[in-house]
């Protein structure tokens, strides 16, 4: 075998050859010319989904919840002991500004003292107070009017008096800055003499119906209830305090008061008027 083994390689190596090199008889081919565009590849398949139908409701997301444990919007006036009865004059510290909730005994409560109270409205937060003089533990939560009914939008526009250029403030007002006046329109929602506040910060956002604390007796406060004031007034407040009629305020702390109470930017309204608004 060894002596053929040159024979066969020559032979296979002859067989192997591509023949068109072996063969100059056969003139080479021109390619064929293309006479036809190649098809594009198919495009892929694409589903439409339905855009979601808008709902016909304008106000989808607005939402107003009771501000206290185990009671309903519509319970709250059996518990209401101080409603909203005449806004005190702009530049006055006078009078009661907001309402209370408040009761002895309930069901099986023999106290309001420690139940929780809730967001009535979602928003963020702007300012809370750690047992200050007079709101004690207190927070507030601002809500742009924009994002509430147009029909209870304009219900709230209706009583927003104009602000006065000069307050005249009755009491011990240092000079603070005004409010940026962007036409943008808020409602701050203020609960206070709470036993204990939960642990915010401002600028938090917050859901309707979160927890912000539990009724207690802080603060200038002769009783465990829920204070509760609703105010108009220009968006983006910013207080980082706010206390007023101790000896240790300080000039920023008292300037908010005033500003917030006193100066007519931040007008009182019934809190009824959002609590009856919803079904
Ligand atoms: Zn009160």
């Amino acid at each position: 075998m060894r002596k053929y083994l040159p024979l066969v390689l020559a032979f296979l190596l002859c067989a192997c050859q591509p023949q068109g090199l072996v063969s100059t008889a056969t003139p080479a081919q021109p390619l064929p010319t293309a006479t036809t565009t190649p098809s594009p590849p198919p495009l892929p398949t694409v589903t439409l989904t339905p855009l979601p139908t808008r709902s016909s409701t304008p106000y989808p997301t607005f939402e107003v919840c009771s501000p206290l444990e185990d009671e309903t919007l519509q319970s709250l006036p059996l518990i209401l002991t101080n409603p909203l009865v005449i806004p005190p004059s702009f530049g006055q510290d006078t009078g009661h500004h907001g309402v209370d909730f408040a009761y002895y005994q309930r069901g099986d409560r023999m106290s309001i003292e420690g139940i929780e109270i809730y967001a009535i409205m979602a928003g963020k937060t702007v300012l809370t107070l750690d047992d200050d003089i007079p709101y004690g533990y207190a927070v507030i939560i601002e809500t742009p009017l924009s994002d509430l009914p147009e029909a209870v939008q304009q219900v709230l526009l209706t009583g927003y008096l104009p602000v006065p250029k000069d307050p005249n403030y009755r009491l011990s007002c240092p000079e603070v800055p005004v409010p940026a006046l962007t036409g943008e329109l808020s409602v701050y929602h203020l609960y206070a003499h709470m036993e204990a506040r939960s642990a915010l910060n401002r600028g938090d956002p917050i859901a309707c119906g979160d927890k912000l604390g539990t009724v207690g007796n802080t603060g200038y406060s002769s009783n465990p209830h829920l204070h509760l004031e609703t105010r108009l007034g220009p968006s983006g407040a910013d207080f980082k305090t706010m206390a007023h009629y101790e000896s240790t305020n300080t000039t920023e702390q008292i300037g908010n008061y005033c500003l917030w109470r006193m100066s007519g930017y931040y007008q009182l309204f019934d809190p009824f008027i959002l609590f009856d608004s919803v079904d």
